[in-house]
């Protein structure tokens, strides 16, 4: 490694901390638990961005403020064993696993893709997968107000990323990476509303375009790697699915989300030698 790229990791490195700590403060305070289902059956709608983002943090229970102290990663929780320095309520666990988790991932995509341009997409699809997965898992919905801001932002660094390596054809790729990955879940919801929420629709059309722009050159290698996400969802699913009907019963309820987040960054971490195996050469 070179000493800029030292520097950049340490940098990426704090810079991921803080916002793990971010992304908590989304995840507690973006659903509104609402008293009755809504017309599609949720039970949780989202504050607007400026409700989520205003004022200081507070503790649920006793409305005291958190001290800057009690705000570092990670350690914080772990010196106040997860309860509030007020009135003692529990602190989720989801904080430390954020907090811990959003670093982790960044390091983990650095070592997978390696110093290339094609990380700057998939390192601002990183904390929109851990926000809305922990969401989908606490809430049961997948936040629009989360996935479109996001897809907005992807498509940007899509975009500039294309513009630095003067490759335009890696947003066709993306592009067929969307339509590859949300085509399919369109039509199972469309036939099958029950199984499945319109916004693991809306978390395909982000994934699909990331995973396709980052298979590179050829729509071909975008569509294989969009196929073995779904593949790959599926199976993930089905285990989660198992271990939350055995936990809570044979009618719990089971996120989607969080298999199809976790699904398209391990076939982006595996993108290489699944191309490669299937003879569709496509990363350089
Ligand atoms: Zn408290």
């Amino acid at each position: 490694m070179t000493g800029t790229q030292i520097v950049l990791l340490v940098f990426g490195t704090v810079t991921a901390f803080a916002v793990g700590s971010f992304l908590c403060v989304v995840i507690d305070r973006l659903p509104l638990a609402l008293n009755e289902p809504n017309e599609y059956g949720d039970l949780y709608d989202t504050r607007p961005w400026n409700e989520v983002l205003g004022g200081h943090s507070r503790c649920d229970e006793c409305g005291e403020p958190i001290r800057a102290i009690d705000k570092i990663p990670v350690l914080s929780w772990i010196l106040l064993r997860g309860r509030c320095r007020g009135c003692s309520e529990r602190i989720p666990a989801f904080h430390p696993v954020v907090e811990l988790l959003t670093p982790a991932l960044f390091l983990a995509a650095v070592w997978a893709i390696g110093w290339d341009w094609r990380l700057l997409p998939v390192l601002g699809l990183i904390p929109a997968g851990i926000a809305v997965s922990v969401i989908d898992i606490r809430t049961m919905i997948v936040p629009t107000r989360v996935v479109w801001p996001a897809f907005g932002a992807v498509v940007a660094l899509s975009v500039v990323t294309a513009a630095i390596e003067g490759e335009w054809s890696w947003l066709l790729a993306a592009a067929t990476g969307l339509a590859a990955l949300a085509g399919p879940l369109f039509v199972l919801w469309f036939f099958l509303p029950s199984g499945m929420g319109f916004g693991d629709v809306r978390l395909a059309v982000l994934l699909g375009w990331t995973i396709g722009f980052y298979a590179g050159t050829r729509p071909v290698a975008a569509v294989l790697l969009a196929v073995i996400t779904l593949f790959f969802a599926a199976v993930i699913g089905l285990v989660m699915g198992i271990a939350v009907m055995g936990a809570r019963g044979r009618k719990a309820k089971v996120p989607f989300g969080p298999a199809l987040v976790m699904a398209a960054f391990l076939s982006i971490a595996l993108a290489e030698p699944i191309l490669d195996s299937f003879g569709v050469w496509a990363l350089s």
